[in-house]
């Protein structure tokens, strides 16, 4: 797959566009006026959610440069409150950002990748 620019224009037509759109059918965990949140269709880790702004934002380079105070407070906010719905707070859980392509971003339109229900282990592999 080819790697996320993260200077490209945002494109309407990708994946998680249609999901939020309701074109494509997902796995609904949690939505708000800021954020969406479906299950990851490859899971890694038992519990393994991605977590979408609303708005339309290639990566974390673009939401974090471009995007509202509302925007940012009302993702960051969705984010932790998916984690909690999910009783990943007392175990622990990880955040996983992938940006553009060394970070291994693959989808165009910023998503938080929520993983839990076990031990995550190192950080980064070793190569
Ligand atoms: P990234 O490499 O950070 O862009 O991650 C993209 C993620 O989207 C991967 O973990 C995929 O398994 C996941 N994914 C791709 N298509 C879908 C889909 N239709 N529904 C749910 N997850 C998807």
């Amino acid at each position: 797959m080819t790697p996320v620019d993260p200077h490209q224009p945002y494109d309407d037509d990708n994946i998680f566009a249609r999901i939020l759109r309701g074109d494509l059918p997902c796995e609904k965990v949690y939505e708000d006026d800021w954020a969406f949140a479906f299950h990851d269709i490859a899971p890694v880790a038992d519990t393994h959610v991605l977590v979408l702004p609303k708005g339309r934002y290639v990566s974390w380079d673009d939401f974090s440069a471009n995007a509202s105070a509302e925007e940012i407070a009302g993702f960051v906010r969705a984010v932790g409150t998916v984690a909690r719905d999910l009783d990943l707070v007392d175990a622990g859980y990880r955040l996983i950002n992938n940006i553009g392509k060394d970070g291994g971003q693959i989808v165009p339109h910023l998503h938080v990748h929520l993983l839990g229900g076990r031990a995550m282990g190192p950080m980064l592999s070793a190569n």
